[in-house]
């Protein structure tokens, strides 16, 4: 046991998490920060500030997990803070219409290329989850299609696990899916255009929409191959089913218009979350106008919410949006790029097999030599490499997410020097396998 694992043992964090456990389930509220993957007891967190950390034991950590992704300007930036703040003081929550809900969906319509119209809800699920009701309501049908190894929060019809074989019924991947709500769903591999097209050719009159991540990051991360989100497109609009993107992640992540506009595919509906709240709890889904308003109250199809548009919220979720210039883009795009290449070039020096995979800021090092492109190739990696190196580097000042299959997440917050500084840790973390 290294020195510093040592601390750990006797920390204030492992006290806490004891006594968390006696009143949360697992001492968690979201089971993978329980560090279970990694065989550790999780760092109980004091605070953030930019691009960093601090536990209760008061070690600083240069943070990868930004929080599993919405704090794309940092930890409490000046001024996302000042914004709640300045919110908060002319109250927190009126459950009636405000300025401020309206701003902000008139910032996503003009930023994302398929919303015309957008519904703010409180978490990525509740996206996913009412962007379902709405493709199922609207088009009269019952399935989806999903890809194997996505997630896309815990409603229902989405814990769902391949069956055997292309173009099954799904399976429920949790004890309270009711195996009637499962299959429902059909599952086939990330990347897997073939496999679609067998899933429409079997149940297309039946599908109501596929949803997809435009680049999976609950596998790792994954990009898109060429020609899959165009063909998703192509599918969708010939059997009349609905094209979900999935931009929970991705969505002002990857680029100042989402992944669909990196890409260049325009689905019909678009789930967001994540970045959009600013590190409070945000969710929307939105798209064509013709659909959306098959919504109460302009149409049959219900959904709502007590919080919903909440001011805080949307004055977090505003502010780190308007931070987010073509500029801040850039900036991204410089720090993951010498992260990228720094973490290669440890894994090329030191002979371990490795491969990154990268989209604007999400960064992800497997450990193997494949080319991963789905889910089946992500999980050939090394896990047990994984462990190691996320010990050391925990030992080494560096916070990544507790689990293979997710990538580090960049801030504009960063600075070379963290990045330089993680590389260096990384480094030494390579030589200790
Ligand atoms: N969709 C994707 C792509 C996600 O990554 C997540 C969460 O990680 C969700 C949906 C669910 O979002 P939330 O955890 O806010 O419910």
């Amino acid at each position: 046991m290294s020195e510093k694992e040592r601390i750990r043992v006797d920390s204030r964090s492992r006290a806490e998490f004891e006594r968390a456990k006696r009143f949360i389930p697992g001492g968690v509220n979201s089971p993978v920060r329980a560090f279970k993957s990694v065989g550790l007891t999780p760092l109980v967190i004091d605070k953030g500030e930019g691009s960093r950390i601090t536990d209760i034991d008061g070690q600083t950590y240069i943070d990868y997990v930004l929080s599993w992704g919405p704090l794309i300007a940092g930890h409490a930036h000046p001024e996302v803070v000042e914004a709640i703040k300045r919110t908060a003081e002319k109250g927190t929550s009126f459950g009636a219409p405000t300025e401020l809900e309206t701003l902000m969906a008139e910032l996503v319509c003009e930023r994302v290329p398929s919303v015309e119209i957008v519904r703010m809800v409180n978490s990525g699920t509740e996206a996913t989850m009412s962007a379902l009701r709405l493709a199922r309501g609207y088009t009269k049908r019952s399935k989806i299609l999903k890809f194997e190894g996505s997630y896309h929060g815990h409603a229902d019809s989405l814990l769902i696990k391949a069956g055997s074989g292309v173009a099954t019924l799904g399976l429920p991947d949790s004890p309270g899916v009711p195996e009637s709500v499962a299959s429902h769903t059909l599952t086939v591999p990330y990347n897997d255009l073939d496999s679609a097209k067998l899933a429409f050719e079997r149940y297309g009159e039946e599908i109501a929409a596929v949803i997809v991540e435009p680049v999976a990051g609950n596998m790792g991360v994954v990009p898109p191959l060429p020609g899959f989100l165009s063909g998703l497109r192509e599918l969708t609009t010939q059997y009349g089913g609905l094209l979900i993107f999935d931009e929970v992640m991705t969505g002002f992540r990857v680029d100042l218009n989402c992944a669909q506009g990196l890409y260049g595919v325009t689905p019909d509906l678009t789930c967001l979350g994540k970045v959009i709240g600013g590190g409070l709890p945000v969710g929307a889904y939105g798209g064509k106008r013709e659909i959306m308003e098959h919504m109460a109250p302009v149409g049959p199809i219900y959904q709502a919410g007590t919080l919903s548009g909440n001011p805080l919220a949307m004055a977090a979720g505003y502010t780190t949006l308007k931070l987010m210039t073509p500029e801040a883009y850039q900036l991204l795009e410089r720090l993951s790029g010498r992260l990228q290449v720094g973490l290669q070039r440890n894994a090329d020096q030191l002979g371990v097999p490795m491969t990154i995979n990268r989209v604007g800021s999400m960064v992800c090092p497997f450990f193997t030599d494949k080319h991963v492109i789905n889910y089946d190739i992500a999980k050939t990696a090394d896990t047990q490499r994984f462990r190691n190196v996320f010990r050391s580097l925990l030992d080494n000042g560096v916070n990544i997410a507790p689990s293979p299959f997710e990538g580090l997440f960049v801030s504009t917050a960063h600075t070379e020097h963290d990045i330089d500084q993680t590389i260096e840790a990384h480094r030494i973390a390579l030589s200790e396998l």
